[in-house]
């Protein structure tokens, strides 16, 4: 017995050869625009860098990874993406989706 073998395998379109089978493709935009965009991040933890810098859209607090958040007890170093999921604006308790990515 090998346990060799995916599952998957028959489920997934073929790649390549299936001109129906071009889905949304957000990953075109997002390289053509890495970053100037405006808005929050939209909860996307993929566009995220580890020294991503954000502000808070709110009260432009700004959570930098070099110093982490000492209110929240995160540790300096710590990029944004590796908040934990309820970690909120240490100065006006918004949603961490409300932060904007500051450019580089
Ligand atoms: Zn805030």
């Amino acid at each position: 017995m090998s346990p060799h073998g995916s599952p998957l395998r028959g489920s997934m379109p073929p790649e390549g050869t299936d001109p129906a089978w071009g889905g949304p493709a957000p990953d075109r935009m997002s390289a053509e625009c890495p970053k100037g965009f405006e808005g929050s991040y939209l909860g996307n933890r993929d566009v995220l860098k580890p020294g991503s810098r954000l502000e808070c859209k709110i009260c432009w607090w700004v959570f930098d990874p070099a110093l982490g958040d000492p209110q929240w007890q995160i540790p300096p170093g710590t990029p944004f993406a590796d908040l934990p999921p309820h970690w909120r604006c240490p100065n006006c308790d918004c949603d961490a989706e409300q932060f904007l990515l500051l450019p580089d």
